[in-house]
């Protein structure tokens, strides 16, 4: 890693332009032609529910920028069915990345830099559960696997490229259905909705689920933020037995606590599905067990927020901030046993490293521990939030801004324990999270 050129870039390039395609992996060469990564202006996407055929097709309509000629990355996982770039309908393919350690579609078709449109028809298999009183449909994500965040149900970029979605949704005869979302819903009649979402949002960011009306039991609150916004809350839950309004009790005092220690809640919505073991967390959402809740929602701060990971090899910063703060904000004054890479693995890499549970978590307890005469860990934390919520951000821009924040070079600090232990796959002799993630396939029980 080039740590001390990205510093150097930090303080050259506007933050805006760092937010989006200065974070993108490399083009690269594949033996299909020039791959290359793209920036995602607006993403339209319409999707019909048929409860006839109990299919949902989505025609995504998708306007992107390349500033270098090539076949562009767009991620999904569903074959499309029928795809257009600027009016001409093209192939696509999933190809492997240059050094194999993902896979992802492109177009197989050279286009010259500028912005153009594609559209794409496909059909979304997963999280669709088709029952009597209507449709129970979601985009739950998971960041422990591959290919798991919006491209498993729809065309999307990756985790770099904050693109303004909106959802056109056509439920033809179901006119019972509801949503829980993070996004804002539009009403438009006949079994017509739109849901927008906000332009910070990423690959990662939207949480969408919705079914028919009274099919989960919800309780709903208004929850006045610490600046002073009255704003919607709900918790809702699959099964009957859940006490909601100890879970509603739950939520707003763990939120009041993270309001205390992090500032206002970053966000417009708190909706929370209590459902499964362990948590995944979104943009002011999660869905959760009871015992993971603090932890899924102090990532509303730390990943789906106040940091938002530029890749997978950040998301580690996600789960070792969120696993000390939940866990007590302590402090360790050693690094004994912290060398693990969570940071350096491939430039193409989507998905967290586990040992940011344990040995991440830890890595934050030093930090802590060495800056305590500076406020500690939560006072550079605090600083973060308040001036780059909602920007993407790489383990390499988060070290140098803690390096500036402490006035210390923290490169080598970094480099010895985050980025270490290239050889150790590691988690077979770290304990697996408490609050384990579910994969998409198990998530869809609780549809
Ligand atoms: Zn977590």
């Amino acid at each position: 890693m080039k740590m001390k050129l990205i510093i150097l870039l930090v303080a050259i390039l506007p933050s805006t332009l760092l937010a989006k395609i200065g974070h993108a992996p490399a083009n690269f060469k594949s033996p299909e032609g020039y791959a290359i990564f793209v920036d995602f202006k607006k993403a339209d996407y319409d999707l019909t529910y048929d409860p006839g055929s109990k299919t949902v097709t989505a025609k995504s309509t998708i306007t992107f920028e390349n500033t270098e000629e090539g076949m562009p990355v767009i991620d999904m996982v569903e074959n499309p069915i029928k795809f257009f770039v600027d009016g001409t309908e093209v192939s696509t393919k999933v190809i492997n990345s240059i050094d194999q350690d993902t896979w992802f579609r492109i177009i197989l078709k050279s286009i010259k830099p500028g912005v153009h449109t594609f559209v794409v028809t496909s059909v979304i298999d997963q999280g669709v559960n088709f029952i009597t009183t209507g449709v129970s449909s979601s985009f739950w994500f998971n960041d422990l696997g591959d290919r798991n965040f919006l491209e498993a149900y729809l065309p999307a970029n990756f985790e770099y490229d904050q693109v303004k979605m909106t959802f056109n949704i056509d439920f033809q005869t179901m006119d019972k259905q509801k949503f829980y979302t993070n996004g804002n819903v539009t009403d438009l009649g006949s079994n017509r909705f739109t849901v927008e979402f906000p332009e910070t949002y990423t690959s990662s960011s939207l949480y969408y689920h919705t079914t028919p009306i009274g099919r989960y039991p919800e309780n709903k609150f208004t929850y006045t933020t610490l600046d002073g916004r009255d704003i919607p809350g709900v918790v809702y839950a699959k099964d009957s037995y859940t006490n909601l309004e100890d879970a509603k009790k739950k939520i707003i005092s763990s939120i009041q606590v993270l309001e205390s220690k992090y500032g206002p809640w970053l966000h417009q919505k708190i909706i929370v599905f209590i459902a499964g073991n362990g948590g995944m967390e979104y943009c002011g959402a999660t869905m959760t067990d009871l015992s993971s809740l603090n932890h899924e929602l102090t990532h509303s701060y730390f990943a789906r927020g106040g940091f938002m990971p530029a890749n997978g090899n950040a998301g580690w910063i996600d789960e070792a901030v969120t696993t000390w703060s939940d866990s007590g904000s302590g402090t360790r004054p050693d690094l004994k046993g912290i060398a693990a890479n969570m940071a350096g693995n491939s430039q193409y890499r989507r998905y967290t490293e586990y040992r940011a549970y344990t040995q991440g978590a830890s890595f934050m307890s030093y930090l802590n521990y060495k800056f305590q005469s500076n406020g500690g860990l939560t006072a550079f934390l605090n600083d973060m939030i308040k001036n780059d919520a909602f920007k993407p951000m790489t383990t390499e821009e988060f070290a140098a801004k803690m390096s500036t924040y402490y006035s210390e070079d923290l490169t080598s600090l970094f480099k010895d324990h985050v980025y270490t232990n290239k050889t150790n796959p590691g988690q077979s002799n770290d304990s697996k999270p408490g609050h384990m993630k579910m994969s998409i396939p198990e998530m869809n029980q609780y549809l």
